[in-house]
């Protein structure tokens, strides 16, 4: 009886990993949009129990097919969230009754524990080094196995031998070290990466130093071009001096922009750090930004509290300035743009909701990279890099939720003042 329990355990173990290998590829698409989706995590451990509880469960009818469901509950505490595990155990305990009343109560009464207890030590697994989160595993299978194995007795009169038990719990053991080794790995993989991309914008960022002052002085050099020849030239009609006048003022607005956007630039570190009380600079920025909303039929709504963040204030305030600019700028016909700030456990968060053309994924992907802009001639494709770098220099992060047609949502998380 025996082995045919162990290659049902294997055989479930692997269904876990396939379903959370399929949710990684997934995740892996839509990098560029979402960070973390719990929810794609829930589906893929649910759908591992439920092929756990229909094919394997009414075929063996015995306690140790039944148990391994347990480690999905503990992975989805342990890698995911709280609630992911508990409506987990709901899932466990009600397919498992629909199956029999019996295997519910025994599914009740052996996964109860290591919920408990996974639910009790995840805020301190989160924290801890590898090895001690492998120890942390260890403790918690041995605890589950023991009292699935004592309840089976009770439930099934399964009738143990010692040599028996122990192969159960070694498979048991094994198979969430085996997880724990498996979500870890591919943990690092999706930081590397997300550093990997992070590092391909930086060095971008500072190629743009040199380029930077290129591209100022080709609309310097326009201009006093023109001037120049306004000078030199007294017989020019009326219509081409104004012509020119004309050409060298678009052109230095051009400057000013690119000088604009990318102010930030010429200061690479936080020198000066200093409390910023938000709700105050951002309704500055919105002072700044009110002429061209009014142009754009753009109504703005602030709900941004008082909050603390450490850092420079004209940077923090050119960051959303940036942010704003192009928020009202998707919005070309007119929309609603909103402005919120959220408390959190870590920090401050701040939303930036427009209702404008939103971008593609093509597009989310490039977006902070220097000199991509979907504006022609008109943009600078400067403003995103310096909100990224300025960001960064803050010790923040960028989330960014975007969908053609139907507007972005850009969430600035900023650690909080302490
Ligand atoms: P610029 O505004 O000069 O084009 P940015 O670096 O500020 O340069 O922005 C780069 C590009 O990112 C924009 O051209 C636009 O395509 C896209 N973008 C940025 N913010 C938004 C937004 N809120 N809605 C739609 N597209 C946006
Ligand atoms: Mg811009």
């Amino acid at each position: 009886m025996i082995n045919d329990l162990v290659e049902s355990c294997i055989i479930n173990l692997f269904i876990i990993l396939i379903c959370v290998q399929i949710n990684y590829f997934w995740h892996v698409k839509r990098e560029a949009v979402e960070n973390n989706n719990y929810l794609a995590v829930f589906i893929a451990l649910a759908g591992s129990l439920f092929i756990n509880r229909l094919f394997f469960v009414s075929e063996i009818n015995s306690s140790l097919a039944l148990h391994i469901g347990d480690l999905v509950i503990i992975i989805g505490i342990l890698y995911g969230r709280a609630w992911i595990g508990t409506t987990l155990f709901i899932i466990l305990v009600v397919l498992s009754t629909i199956i029999h009343p019996l295997h519910g109560l025994y599914s009740f009464l052996t996964s109860l524990p290591p919920l408990l207890i996974t639910l009790y030590l995840r805020k301190i697994y989160v924290k801890i080094p590898l090895n001690k989160k492998y120890t942390q595993a260890v403790l918690i299978s041995l605890v589950s196995s023991i009292i699935s194995m004592s309840l089976a007795n009770v439930f099934f009169s399964d009738q143990w031998a010692l040599l028996d038990s122990i192969l159960y719990m070694l498979v048991y053991v094994g198979g969430l070290l085996g997880l724990v080794y498996y979500m870890e790995n591919l943990k690092r993989s999706r930081i590397l990466k997300r550093e990997i991309i992070n590092t391909e914008k930086l060095q971008a960022v500072s190629h743009l130093a040199a380029s930077i002052s290129h591209e100022v002085r080709n609309p310097l050099t326009a201009t006093k071009g023109f001037l120049q020849l306004l000078k030199s030239d007294d017989n020019l009609s009326k219509e081409k001096k104004q012509q020119f006048i004309d050409i060298a003022i678009s052109e230095l607005n051009r400057a000013e922009n690119i000088i604009n956007d990318y102010l930030a630039f010429a200061k690479p570190s936080m020198e000066l750090q200093e409390t910023i009380e938000i709700q105050s600079e951002i309704n500055k920025v919105i002072e700044i930004v009110k002429p061209l909303a009014n142009m754009n039929a753009v109504f703005i709504q602030c709900h941004v509290p008082v909050f603390y963040v450490n850092g420079e204030k004209h940077l923090f305030q050119q960051c959303f300035v940036n942010l704003v600019k192009n928020a009202i700028e998707s919005m070309q016909g007119g929309g609603v743009l909103i402005l919120e700030a959220q408390q959190s456990k870590k920090g401050i968060n701040i939303t930036i909701s427009d209702t404008g053309i939103g971008m593609t994924d093509e597009q989310l992907g490039r977006l902070g990279e220097p000199y991509f802009s979907t504006k022609g001639i008109k943009g600078t494709g400067l403003g995103m890099v310096a909100v990224y770098r300025i960001v960064k220099s803050m010790h923040g992060s960028i989330r960014v939720k975007s969908k053609p047609q139907e507007g972005t949502t850009f969430t600035i998380y900023l650690p909080g003042h302490p």
